[in-house]
């Protein structure tokens, strides 16, 4: 047996406080843009997702605030702010 922790369980020690308003949001006809479709390699919370259309779409659980997203596509694609006070993940690393 390993005692080699996987990413979900490495997550599920995190714990997330919900904002008034998910604190990413993909810009009015950006879905499709390039840049938005390197955010389904590189979320490290795995957020970022192409549906049938083609167009990117991100969930508002268990966002990492590490600011990867917002680094990929630049704010042309993406309004990114940290939640606020309060809200938002707190780390917990066991
Ligand atoms: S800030 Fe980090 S964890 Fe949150 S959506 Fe962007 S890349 Fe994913």
């Amino acid at each position: 047996m390993s005692n080699v922790m996987g990413l979900k369980a490495k997550l599920g020690l995190d714990v997330f406080k919900e904002d008034k308003e998910f604190h990413i949001r993909i810009k009015a006809g950006k879905e499709k843009d390039i840049r938005l479709k390197n955010t389904v390699l590189v979320c490290p919370a795995g957020l970022y997702s192409e549906n049938d259309n083609g167009e990117i779409i991100i969930g508002v659980d268990g966002c990492l605030e590490c600011g990867t997203c917002l680094l990929v596509c630049g704010p042309e694609v993406l309004e990114w702010h940290y939640p606020s006070g309060g809200a938002g993940v707190q780390f917990r690393f066991g």
